[in-house]
This record gives C-alpha cells, structure tokens and sequence, in this order.
C-alpha cells in the first residue's frame, strides 16, 4: 500500500510540475506587480491630502487665541484638499473599473461633429476667461463607432491638460485629420511641452513631469492614464509630439467605420 501510495503521490507530482511548466508565469508575475505598485501608489496620493487634513484639524482644536482669518484659512486649505481626494479617489474607480471590465459601454456610430462639440464648449470660456487663444478647426465627417461619454472624458482631460500646462497668451488648437482609415484628432498647445524621454512614460499611471509642478495644478498623473485606456477601448491609439517651436501636441486616432 505504502509503495503504491508514494506511486500516485509521484504521477501527481509529475502531471502537476509538467503542467506548471507550461504555464507561462511571467505575465502574471508582471501584473502582480503593477498591481502591487498601483495600490502603493495610490495610497501614498491618498495620504498626502490626509495628512494635511488631519494636520488643520489638529490645529484647530488645540491652538489657543485663533483668529477668525487663522480659522477660515484652515477650512479653506482642507476644503482643497477634500477636492483633491474627491477627483482622485473618481479617477482612482474609472481606473478600477475599466480594469475588472465592470463598465458598460455604449457603442454607437457618430461622427465627430456630434461627439466633439459638447466637451469643446465649456472650454471656450475657460480658456478665454484665462488669456488664451482657443482655435477650433474640424473638417472631416467620418463614421466612427465610439461611447461618447467616455470619448467626452477623454477630451476633458486633453483641454484640461493643454490649459493648464499653456501660460497666458499662449494658443489652443484643436484640429482633424484623416490618416488612410484613421480619423485623428489632435489638441495641439504653445505649453511647456514634454520631453523626448517623458512621450511614453507620461501615459503611465501615476507619472508626472515634474512632481511639484503638478502639485500646484493639482494633478495625480492619472488623466492620461485613463486617456490612453479610453482610445483602447476604442481600438485606437493616442500619442504626443512636439509642437514647434514650443508646446505639444496630443494625437488621438480612432478607426474610421465608413467616409461620408
Ligand atoms: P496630471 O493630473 O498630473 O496632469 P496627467 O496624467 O494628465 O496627470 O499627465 C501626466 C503628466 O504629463 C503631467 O503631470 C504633465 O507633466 C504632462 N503633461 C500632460 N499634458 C501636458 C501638456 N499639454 N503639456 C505639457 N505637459 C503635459
């Protein structure tokens, strides 16, 4: 018995070690890891607002003869920072989401006069309001099968981008393209531009140029991360280049469905 016990045990052991062979550990290895660095990341964003938070709080219930001003400067730096955690935490989800799949999405055929408008208008003011030239030219009227809510997000995070990183009197353009079957849409900026070294790494997660820049503007190094997710949904592909003689440009190419 004990011979044919320590049998099976063996041809177990064998079929088990021929199987894990096979299996090719790597990729799971490699998404653990980014898992592992994501939830890491993502708690150090989270602390940072929430010590400052707990700090004014602190503040205000020890320190002695605080002034009204003392008071409402506390209130007003721990209302900013409850902003900062309300958009990271959202952008935090979509990411989550879009990762198990748990979003639906709404696919229909559009073209890109519907799709672009709604996002572009609010932007007008903004950009206005702050200095700065807004262009608009969209020529083309392919047929592309896209959700527009999430395609509206993408374009959000763009303008936002190109807004924030542009200083007074600079210029915003936002233009179109057809590249064999591909619509491109291009928001183009006279900003600070990114570097050669930066073009890829800005679309990860959590990455940021230049870390106390970004502080200021408020930024996680999540926009883009969740741009590039969004044209993948797509089937498409975005990139950024250099707008010369200073700025960027971000390039987003979806697949045409049919040309008008
Ligand atoms: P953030 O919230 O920090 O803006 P993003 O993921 O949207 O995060 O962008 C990542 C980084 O890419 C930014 O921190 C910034 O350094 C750089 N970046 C994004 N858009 C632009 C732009 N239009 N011009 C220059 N740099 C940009």
């Amino acid at each position: 018995i004990l011979i044919i016990t320590f049998f099976i045990f063996w041809v177990i052991a064998l079929v088990v070690s021929y199987f894990l062979s096979r299996i090719n550990m790597l990729p799971i290895m490699k998404s653990w890891k980014q898992q592992t660095e994501f939830v890491n990341d993502a708690a150090h964003e989270l602390r940072t607002p929430l010590t400052i938070i707990q700090g004014k709080l602190e503040y205000m219930l020890t320190k002695p003869n605080k002034t009204i001003i003392d008071e409402a400067e506390a209130i007003s730096v721990s209302l900013d920072e409850v902003n900062r955690l309300n958009s990271l935490t959202n952008n935090l989800l979509v990411l989550a989401r879009s990762d198990s799949a748990t979003t639906q999405s709404n696919f229909e055929l559009t073209t890109p006069d519907f799709f672009l408008k709604d996002p572009i208008e609010p932007f007008k003011d903004i950009i206005n309001s702050q200095s700065k030239v807004f262009q608009i030219n969209l020529l083309h009227k392919p047929v592309l099968n896209l959700d527009r809510d999430k395609i509206k997000q993408l374009l959000i995070i763009l303008l936002d981008n190109a807004t924030k990183y542009t200083p007074q009197n600079g210029t915003i353009k936002i233009y179109d393209q057809i590249e064999g079957s591909k619509y491109q849409f291009i928001i183009s900026d006279t900003g600070v531009g990114v570097a050669d070294n930066d073009k890829k790494k800005i679309f990860g997660r959590f990455y940021r140029v230049d870390k106390s820049r970004n502080t200021n503007s408020g930024g996680h190094g999540l926009g883009l991360a969740i741009a590039k997710q969004i044209v993948e949904l797509h089937h498409g592909n975005i990139f950024v280049r250099d707008n010369l003689p200073h700025g960027s440009e971000f390039v987003v190419e979806l697949p045409i469905k049919r040309n008008h």
